[in-house]
């Protein structure tokens, strides 16, 4: 019996579970009430879904509306944008689902307050872009909280999920999930007849540019700990398009977006010598990836490799050309009040460089790469098409359900869905909370069971971080390096250090080959053999272990999906040098994985794009 045993297990029984309150999850939460009137709605959230994910600090455009009351764009056009952008390959059926759906969630946002930006001429809703529209939206978060906690019977805050649960009956069938409550220690059993992943992407598997005490400030939240991935991972689903991780063009230090800019102030970008640098290496991305480079709008991987030739051939820094749109008294309101209704960091920094945009053209940075399935890339889970529209091979069960039964997913929990943003990703969580309580109507009487000495074996390793603690600290005289554990923080920066150093991160100006990719197969299976002795002082120490155990098997699944693609699909996110052109005739496919966590082996596949939109 180990030292923390004695800690209280609560139990929690419901219909739909949702782990994950950010956009995703609230978006389940929301539909599943709707639609399961008499059913009990569960949302575990390890923040407060108040100021919790990827939008707690606000948004400042909803990046997919299609605008179809003013017939300004239709959802076949915004499927063939995505599809574009990701050079191809997108899983069009749950595009085109979400696509249909969305303008609706973002109507009901407008009925609970959230305060939209208009057309003065036309009425409309302010277009940046073909696909984004203006908010003031620094309370857009707080606003799709509190429609998710009147819908849940209730929101359990604070607790961090580390594993799902199995039927006892039935091998593939998920039967709920644990986790512990990151403020009083309490274990939590939550018995569910269906399972909701939307826990977010993830941060820091790639070694930051920021370092040190500012760590923490990356482009994508640093509390998106890959949980969306890990969690169905290690029970065996299906994963797809794993390789395509995310690198950004923000400015630098403080990844303040840059979409405003470029869509609204129209500002351009130049090399340190002032030049348009763009044209340059047209003919030689042609070389690389074909036809792709004359697609308009250019796809963004490539936009981000002709960045990065430039830096490299030695005129950099890269510019954003501000100084004559922040003429206009306008467009310099545009510019500030973007940053401080979501990225107020980009301002600070600003002011402590001297970096006034009217006066300076300010740097832009390539960020470090992120794993996520709902901005401009599209990592997840292989999950079932919509029935009405989905190609046979893409449909197995209930719309948004993965490759194990009763589990589904939303925003960037599911894979080959790019661009859906925080209104796609609301729109997918009601898709899959609809077809969440089909399924556990069907269910009828053949209801999943969970094992009692799953989870008691589960609550025992949970747990074992603060054991190895308490025994091995007696053997520290002093500092913080032991003979007998590991901290989390040391054991982040050795992941980091082996996906930046192997996996195609800055470190290797995104480049990586098979043998490199071997090589850091190996490593990361080493740091997995010493997981086991994660060390945890505290219960916030605690989260961050098991953090770190769901980035560690994230990042394994981007590697070995890295290994499995033979060809740089998509230069500007990363490169094979020992396949350095993209390769339609081999690889116009998803590449779809799934582990066995008992061999700790992984299995590769290919799986067809069907284009169903011409
Ligand atoms: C920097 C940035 C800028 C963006 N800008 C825009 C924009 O301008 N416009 C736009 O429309 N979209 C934007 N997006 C996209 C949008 O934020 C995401 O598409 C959306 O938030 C994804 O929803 P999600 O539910 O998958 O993840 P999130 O909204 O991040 O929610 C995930 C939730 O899961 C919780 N969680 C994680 N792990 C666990 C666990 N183990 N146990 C319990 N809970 C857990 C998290 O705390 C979080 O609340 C931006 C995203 C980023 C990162």
């Amino acid at each position: 019996m180990g030292l923390f045993n004695s800690r209280k297990t609560i139990y929690v029984d419901s219909d739909v579970l949702v782990i994950g309150g950010g956009f995703g999850g609230c978006g389940a939460a929301y539909e599943s009430r709707h639609w399961g009137r008499d059913l009990k709605v569960v949302v575990v959230e390890k923040a407060n879904i108040e100021r919790s994910g990827a939008v707690a600090q606000g948004l400042y455009a909803i990046n997919c509306y299609m605008g179809m009351q003013w017939d300004e764009n239709k959802p076949e056009d915004h499927v063939r944008y995505a599809r574009n952008d990701l050079m191809g390959l997108v899983r069009e059926d749950l595009s085109y689902d979400i696509a249909r759906h969305v303008d609706a969630t973002v109507h009901m946002f407008e009925e609970w307050g959230l305060p939209f930006m208009k057309d003065p001429e036309t009425g409309r809703y302010q277009r940046e872009g073909k696909w984004q529209i203006m908010i003031h939206g620094e309370s857009y978060k707080p606003i799709i909280a509190e429609a998710a906690r009147k819908a849940a019977t209730k929101v359990y805050n604070r607790i961090m999920v580390t594993h799902l649960l199995m039927d006892k009956k039935k091998p593939n069938r998920v039967a709920g999930a644990v986790g512990f409550n990151v403020r009083d220690g309490n274990f939590y059993v939550f018995r569910s007849k269906s399972v909701i992943v939307a826990a977010g992407g993830a941060s820091h598997i790639f070694k930051p540019h920021s370092v040190g005490e500012g760590m923490g400030r990356t482009w994508y939240a640093p509390w998106s700990s890959a949980s969306a991935y890990a969690l169905p991972i290690q029970v065996g689903a299906k994963m797809t398009q794993m390789e395509n991780r995310i690198v950004l063009t923000r400015f630098k230090d403080g990844y303040g977006p840059v979409g405003a800019y470029f869509l609204h102030l129209k500002t351009t970008t130049e090399n340190a010598y002032g030049e348009n640098y763009e044209p340059t290496w047209y003919d030689s991305i042609k070389e690389m990836v074909g036809d792709y480079v004359d697609h308009q709008p250019v796809p963004t991987c490539l936009r981000n490799h002709a960045f990065l030739q430039e830096v490299k051939a030695g005129r950099g820094p890269i510019r954003m050309v501000t100084k004559e749109a922040f003429k206009d008294p306008h467009k310099e309101t545009v510019g500030w009040e973007n940053f401080l209704g979501m990225t107020i960091g980009q301002a600070v920094v600003w002011a402590s460089q001297n970096i006034d945009p009217k006066e300076i053209n300010p740097e832009l940075v390539m960020s470090e790469p992120y794993v996520m399935g709902s901005h401009a890339t599209c990592s997840g889970a292989w999950a079932s098409g919509p029935e009405d529209y989905a190609p046979d091979d893409y449909q197995w069960g209930y719309n948004r359900m993965m490759t194990v039964e009763g589990l589904f997913g939303a925003g960037d929990t599911i894979g080959g869905t790019a661009h859906k943003f925080s209104s796609g990703s609301f729109t997918e969580g009601r898709i899959a909370g609809k077809a969440a309580v089909k399924y556990v109507t069907d269910l009828g009487s053949d209801q999943p069971q969970v094992d009692e000495a799953e989870y008691e074996n589960l609550k025992s390793v949970v747990y074992q971080p603060m054991e190895n603690y308490e025994v091995g600290r007696n053997e520290i005289v002093a500092g913080t390096v032991s003979p007998s554990y590991l901290l989390p923080l040391h054991g982040l920066q050795r992941l980091e250090k082996i996906m930046d150093e192997y996996v195609g991160g800055t470190g290797t100006n995104y480049l990586t080959n098979e043998p490199m990719l071997t090589r850091g197969l190996e490593l990361l299976s080493m740091l997995k053999e010493d997981l086991p002795y994660l060390g945890a002082e505290s219960l916030h120490q605690l989260q961050r272990a098991w953090e770190l155990q769901h980035r560690v098997i994230t990042s394994e699944c981007v590697a070995q999906h890295t290994l499995f693609r033979k060809e740089t699909r998509w230069p500007g996110y990363y490169y094979r040098a020992d396949h350095p052109k993209l390769d339609d005739t081999n690889w116009h496919c998803f590449t779809l994985s799934s582990y066995d966590a008992k061999s700790g082996e992984w299995e590769m596949e290919k799986a067809p794009v069907h284009h169903i939109i011409d």
